[in-house]
């Protein structure tokens, strides 16, 4: 049973361990993003017509695109079939078309948008590196314009905090248009003709994907803050999936932001706005920065309801426990316990999913429940229920536990350099749970699940007292040495020393939302007892990896929420400039077109950032 399992987990985990990175030649077969020159579920090779009836299968990724009954609001309509064009200007004509009509598909969406940015300042062996970190989640109202006028009527407030939307409550979940969100669309409002001129420049392939690239400007006098840049369009549907390039002119005083935005192809016919990446600062000698930051927008749960408010009845149901005494026995007291805490846990996965926060369970899962397995079978841990894990779909650093379900977020995942450390940071959250710290069990009354989205945060939270996160800390040390990961602990304090070298500057990644954090006031709490484990910390030793890039493990489908891990080939690290341990990079997402199994199954194309394809490559 061990090995078994120690042997699954060296397959599922090849990419989390820094050696089999280098043996890594045969995954990119296994990337799922096959290309597939017969897209039938593309709109230019349809038969002409309105009338098609060929309701999407976008709402839920059910593999099956007849799905007959899906309800109404969650339909979307394939667009209109239009003849190929044949020169250029009918291809201008059909993007600017395919542009409204995808602000208009979206129109009834609120996805969840998260922006993290870090300020730079020049490192002389690192280059820039963070110097300040800021974070912004909130829900974003596809039908609502991005006014960027609004923006520039208050010069007197900081220049990110109007970015963010001036937001000072950051936890605070809004539905309102924010600055890094400005480049889902190039113009909400006057994409035309009459406000651009359009160029063509080239044909360029993004991913399995043939582009024809125009450069975008915007007419002499058209108004201020019009998009001015490149747009790459896909060469079937004529949909823009890329947009680079920056707004223009600005009014005196102000300055617009560069940004490089991704659209996915998630939904049959549309490419939907996923990531953004904005990035200022330049530095080269002699240069004096005003500001200097990088910047990742990430957009997802475009399928939650809006306002959730539908979603909220449906949470009074607690289906999922099932009644298991099968024998007519009555409840014993702690099997009632027991059956109450399970009741708690399951609302608040249900909850925490419903608001667009945890991705539903999947792949993903079933890696991290494999190391949790070997930390529990090492240990003898035999526990009333099986432990159970999801993944917060978050950047910030943070684990917590309800009941018996581990919660880890996506931005610890990837950062994380390898398996022992992820067994270290689950090993805290199973110690809880093998203690017995359970947090969650007010939340069994429904009342208390009966809340909006926008204040999930200030309604659910499991954060331990001290003596508990001590406890924890040390009986997670015990599960470790017992465990496969014993001769790795090395690994682990590395990745602390790394943490603690970095978190001054990144206290926005290191405040947790809703369990313990793993540091506070720059100072790393967490596994204290691995803090010194290990080699020092050094940047010249090029096989050293500490910590990764955000973004490099895991990705996450902005449709239907659901999370893998990133099939990226390994990339060699040349220079301690490559390492880049927490940092934000630019997204270069491999560009695929939809199919049905692949968005059934898994995000369908693979959004790698450029730190996959080096930081985390080796
Ligand atoms: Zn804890």
């Amino acid at each position: 049973m061990r090995n078994w399992n120690l042997l699954l987990t060296a397959a599922l985990l090849a990419s989390m361990s820094a050696a089999a990175q280098q043996a890594a030649q045969s995954q990119p077969s296994a990337q799922p993003t096959a290309p597939d020159a017969t897209q039938a579920a593309q709109p230019a090779p349809q038969q002409a017509g309105p009338a098609t009836d060929q309701s999407a299968p976008a709402s839920q990724a059910t593999p099956d695109a007849t799905q007959p009954a899906a309800p109404p609001a969650q339909a979307i309509p394939l667009p209109a079939a239009t003849p190929a064009p044949t020169t250029m200007d009918q291809v201008v004509n059909l993007f600017i078309e395919r542009e409204h009509g995808l602000i208009k598909v979206l129109a009834n969406r609120t996805p969840v948008v998260e922006t993290y940015l870090q300020n730079l300042t020049a490192d002389p062996q690192l280059g820039p590196v963070p110097s300040a970190d800021h974070y912004f989640l909130g829900r974003m109202d596809m039908g609502e314009t991005v006014d960027r006028k609004d923006y520039l009527k208050e010069p007197e407030q900081s220049m990110q905090a109007r970015l963010l939307g001036g937001f000072h409550k950051l936890y605070k979940v809004q539905y309102q248009p924010l600055g890094f969100s400005w480049m889902v669309y190039a113009d909400r409002t006057d994409f035309d003709r009459e406000h651009y001129d359009f160029r063509y420049a080239r044909r360029e392939f993004l991913g399995d994907v043939r582009c024809l690239v125009f450069d975008v400007t915007p007419k002499p006098k058209s108004g201020r803050g019009r998009f001015l840049g490149r747009i790459w369009v896909e060469d079937q549907g004529f949909n823009i999936v890329r947009l680079n390039g920056t707004y223009y002119p600005a009014a005196h005083n102000t300055f617009f932001f560069h940004m490089d935005s991704w659209r996915l192809n998630l939904i049959p016919g549309y490419w939907v706005p996923s990531f953004i990446y904005s990035e200022e600062g330049d530095f080269s000698a002699g240069v004096k920065n005003s500001m200097a930051f990088k910047a990742q927008t990430r957009i997802w749960g475009y399928d939650l309801k809006k306002g959730g408010k539908d979603d909220e009845l449906t949470n009074i149901r607690v289906d999922s426990v099932t009644d298991e005494s099968t024998n007519a026995q009555d409840a014993s007291p702690l099997q009632a316990e027991r059956v109450w805490q399970q009741q708690a846990e399951d609302n608040v996965v249900e909850r925490l999913t419903n608001a667009g926060l945890l991705a539903p369970e999947g792949d993903l899962d079933r890696i991290l429940q494999t190391v949790v397995n070997n930390l529990e079978v090492t240990n003898n841990i035999d526990l009333p229920r099986p432990v159970r894990t999801r993944v917060l779909l978050t950047s910030p650093l943070e684990t917590f536990s309800v009941g018996n379900t581990i919660v880890i977020s996506r931005g610890l995942i990837d950062v994380l350099p390898d398996e022992a450390s992820l067994a270290a940071v689950l090993s805290h959250e199973l110690a809880h749970i093998v203690l017995g710290h359970n947090l969650g069990s007010k939340y069994a009354f429904n009342d208390r699940m009966l809340f909006d989205d926008d204040s999930t945060y200030q309604n659910l939270g499991f954060k331990h007292i001290p003596e508990e996160e001590t406890a924890a800390d040390k009986k997670a040390l015990d599960l470790l040495k017992n465990s496969p990961y014993a001769q790795k602990l090395d690994n682990v304090g590395l990745f602390l020393k790394a943490l603690q070298l970095r978190a001054p500057q990144l206290g926005a990644l290191l405040t947790t939302h809703l369990g313990n954090p793993l540091a506070e006031n720059g100072q790393v709490i967490r596994l204290s007892g691995l803090a010194t484990q290990g080699p020092a910390l050094d940047n010249n030793k090029l096989d050293q990896i500490a910590a990764l890039p955000l973004g490099g493990r895991v990705k996450i489908n902005p449709w239907n929420d659901k999370a893998e891990m990133v099939k990226a080939a390994p990339v060699a690290i040349t220079s301690a400039r490559d390492k880049m341990p927490f940092e934000v990079t630019p997204f270069f997402p491999r560009l695929a077109r939809f199919t049905a199994a692949a968005a059934a199954q898994a995000p369908a194309p693979a959004p790698t950032t450029a730190a996959a394809n080096s930081g985390s490559g080796n």
